[in-house]
């Protein structure tokens, strides 16, 4: 395991690569065993340095709108045909029990289990992921070729073995949390759902990616403070916002991870205000790319930024991944496994979000401590401390604009907008009036010890 990663290097994709595939495969739910079992090896890979800490929230406990459900867990589950062959069994492939199905042990005619079968006519290869949280119910999911087979009699005539150990009781809701401090106690949250078994993009490159993130931005100075979220999808993002109220008010930017692996188009969905700084932090890291890119608005409707911008929070809260959930054939199918992602599609995806990181942490707004008049440029030597290979007029530019709106009042998203400059050449040249005592940031050292006051 590489020790450490500081951009989207071949070796980061690699490593990247190889975490997706061990966390790939196992059963696991909403609640449950294979929650638990999926956090104890993302706490193994963020390694012993990083502070984790594992919630659980009892079941029937009210969170917001919703209540946390029953407790689901599995032992096996099978089905063998008339001639006692198995037909398939989750051994094989966990996407074949249906999510959350209620303990069975029955005999039925290939009739009367038709009901309870589940599979993808228009891919007929391919075994869809279902689930039934909410209404009790049980239920297989194969590849229709696989149905075709029942149906011309290749197991034989007669009953067929319905085995399903599982139980649905109360326990309780498990997610993880890691908090990194920072300089300041203004938050960075970053969140990826945890609940899908069996499936290579959505979800295993999401839990991944935020791992590394962590490994990563663990050994660095952080302006921000940083926290992690390995929640359930939906039911955990909603938990964890009820129970979070004090946190929420501190977040000042957040990203939801998912489907990070595929060969799409790295894409960004805004938060619900639009013009949030993760907003234009991401625009601008994909620009920056200088490749083909997609930035679409929010809509109600996707992964957990549904409810970190729902109404009552309108956190500014993003969402990075590359095909978007729905849009591509293999979402939520069997196909949806180590073939669809690649280490160099993941490598990608996360030197994106490292620099959309970067850019969040370089964004200030400074004041110019020299505003009567133009100070001297020329004997300050800026241009020679900006170095040589930036294009001298934008630098100088560069250096004008800052100046003229470091009042207190503009951010550096704010000047490279109005300047229609990189944000690079912005940063650079704050960097350096900063650097030679022309810019000042008052709000900066004390900004962690005001939210502290509240
Ligand atoms: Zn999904």
């Amino acid at each position: 395991m590489p020790e450490t990663m500081n951009n989207g290097t071949p070796d980061a994709g690699k490593w990247l690569y190889e975490l997706t595939a061990e966390l790939t495969p196992p059963m696991r739910s909403i609640t449950g065993d294979g929650v638990r079992r999926t956090l104890a090896a993302v706490r193994d890979a963020l390694g012993p340095d990083i502070p984790f800490a594992l919630d659980e929230v009892a079941t029937g406990t009210p969170v917001l709108d919703w209540t946390v459900p029953k407790e689901w867990n599995v032992r096996a589950a099978w089905l063998a045909g008339p001639d006692g062959r198995r037909v398939l069994d989750i051994a094989d492939n966990p996407l074949h029990l249906l999510g959350y199905s209620m303990p069975t042990h029955t005999r039925l005619s290939l009739r009367g289990l038709r009901p309870h079968l589940h599979t993808m006519p228009d891919r007929p290869d391919w075994v869809p992921y279902r689930t039934s949280y909410y209404t009790e119910t049980w239920g297989f999911c194969l590849s229709d070729r696989q149905l075709g087979e029942l149906a011309a009699g290749k197991f034989g005539d007669g009953e067929y073995e319905v085995y399903i150990d599982t139980s649905l009781t109360d326990g309780s809701l498990t997610y993880a949390e890691i908090v990194l401090p920072g300089v300041s106690s203004r938050e960075f949250l970053v969140s990826t759902h945890i609940c899908h078994p069996g499936m290579a993009n959505d979800n295993a490159s999401g839990m991944a990616t935020a791992i590394l993130l962590a490994r990563t931005l663990a050994q660095r100075r952080r302006r921000f403070t940083y926290r992690f979220l390995f929640i359930p999808g939906t039911i955990g993002s909603i938990t964890w916002l009820a129970r979070h109220g004090d946190t929420v008010g501190r977040v000042r930017h957040g990203l939801v991870l998912t489907g990070l692996g595929d060969r799409g188009q790295p894409t960004y969905k805004r938060s619900r205000r639009g013009d949030a700084d993760i907003d234009r932090a991401a625009v601008t890291a994909l620009i920056e790319t200088g490749r083909p890119h997609h930035v679409v608005d929010f809509s109600p409707y996707g992964y957990d930024e549904r409810q970190f911008c729902s109404p009552g929070y309108d956190l500014p809260v993003g969402r990075f991944g590359r095909s978007q959930h729905g849009e591509y054939p293999e979402y939520h199918t069997s196909a949806d496994n180590l073939d669809f992602v690649t280490a160099g599609n993941l490598g990608d995806s996360f030197g994106i979000l490292l620099r959309m990181i970067e850019i969040c942490e370089q964004d200030r707004t400074w004041t110019n401590t020299s505003p009567f008049g133009e100070p001297q440029l020329g004997r300050r030597g800026l241009y020679r401390s900006i170095g040589a290979t930036m294009d001298r007029r934008a630098v100088e530019m560069g250096l004008l604009w800052v100046l003229n709106l470091a009042d207190g009042a503009h951010s550096l998203f704010d000047i490279a907008e109005r300047a229609d400059l990189p944000f690079d050449t912005v940063a650079g040249a704050a960097d350096a009036l900063a650097g030679v005592g022309l810019l000042t940031c008052p709000d900066e050292d004390d900004e962690g010890s005001r939210d502290n006051l509240r």
